[in-house]
């Protein structure tokens, strides 16, 4: 496998950088403080069926990430509404009649909704809620890079900017992405992938294919470490670990099962242990404990286990998706997504090319 050996971190994604770190520090000040999922029961039903109404009034169905917290999971569910990966959430906001999608999530996945609908409005909780792989892969560098290698195809992960995915030639999730890439692989085809190196570099290992590797990484899952599942696989010899493949190599080296969020919940239920440890965000619990409610679910512990640091293993930005930031944004019709139209007509190529050949995967 290739490095981008003559690629030289700028200026400019130190910058991105530290103000993604400036964004997890915020996350984890507030981490004190009281949290929506604190609310009591009465209280909580009371906002979801002032949210209903407003759904009702509006159109509007919330589309929720498995990363989501669990109250707003629980509403999607509730409202007729679809918690489930990226892939799944584009699928679902595409096909569904509602004229106004309600994306709960976090920028890339709003933007992925607008391109595929563009006749319907795309409203988010929160427009702050971005990703550190979409961060960390600014579309001028990365065109410069694509340019300079005319010879390459070029796939991205879905976790990036309506820009970058206009400058792909395929777009991917982590549910899709090993079948795309033998794909391409099998046709002889070089690639340029962008921008998580973890999952980069597992794809690679499994198909064989030659790929160049951009070095974005995902904040969330760089933190999970090899050493402490293992203190922890000491502790419950009879767990099973699942990994995220944006974890780092030497974490899904020692997974029993790795997969994207909903393999994972299928792993889950396949498996035969009792007891899993959980190495992805733990909004996943929610549905995972639903799809095996006898089994013990641990979350895996993330490098900040120490009395030093206070890394968790919940994105920051999937928890800025409040019920108040829903309830708002419904009554105010503000923080809405809008993709320039002929960047989304380039964007939606990838993307309509990825849920294409997954639609063939499925038949
Ligand atoms: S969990 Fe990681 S990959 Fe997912 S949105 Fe958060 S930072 Fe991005």
């Amino acid at each position: 496998m290739k490095d981008r050996e003559d690629f030289v971190m700028s200026d400019a994604n130190n910058l991105i950088a530290n103000e993604a770190k400036t964004i997890v520090q915020a996350h984890l000040d507030r981490l004190g403080e009281a949290k929506e999922h604190l609310l009591t029961e009465e209280a909580k039903l009371e906002k979801f069926e002032l949210i209903k109404a407003e759904l009702k009034k509006r159109n509007a169905v919330l589309v929720a990430h498995y990363y989501c917290d669990p109250e707003v999971q629980e509403l999607a569910e509730l409202t007729g509404g679809c918690v489930s990966d990226s892939l799944e959430m584009a699928r679902f906001g595409r096909d569904h009649p509602a004229t106004t999608l309600v994306v709960a999530g976090v920028k890339f996945m709003g933007e992925t909704s607008k391109i595929l609908s563009p006749e319907k409005t795309v409203l988010m909780p929160t427009l702050e809620a971005t990703c550190s792989l979409d961060l960390g892969c600014p579309v001028d560098e990365f065109t410069q890079f694509c340019d300079a290698r005319p010879d390459y195809t070029v796939v991205v992960y879905a976790n990036t900017s309506a820009a970058v995915k206009a400058r792909a030639d395929w777009v991917v999730t982590s549910s899709c992405a090993v079948e795309i890439v033998e794909h391409l692989d099998s046709l002889g085809e070089k690639i340029i992938w962008a921008p998580d190196q973890h999952l980069g570099r597992y794809i690679q290992k499994k198909t064989g294919a030659d790929m160049l590797l951009w070095d974005g990484a995902c904040i969330v899952h760089e933190e999970f470490r090899a050493r402490g599942i293992a203190n922890m696989k000491a502790l419950y010899p009879d767990a099973a670990v699942l990994v995220h493949p944006e974890s780092p190599e030497s974490v899904v080296d020692i997974a029993d099962a790795v997969g994207s969020t909903s393999q994972l919940i299928k792993a889950a239920q396949a498996l035969p242990h009792e007891r899993l440890i959980v190495a992805t965000d733990r909004g996943i619990f929610y549905k995972m404990q639903q799809a095996v409610p006898d089994k013990i679910l641990i979350e895996a512990p993330t490098a900040g286990e120490g009395a030093t640091c206070r890394s968790c293993a919940h994105c920051p930005w999937m928890a800025m998706n409040e019920l108040d930031g829903i309830l708002q944004v419904l009554q105010r019709g503000d923080q809405e997504i809008f993709v320039d139209p002929a960047l989304a007509e380039r964007a939606k190529l990838p993307l309509d090319r990825m849920l294409n050949f997954s639609a063939g995967l499925k038949r």
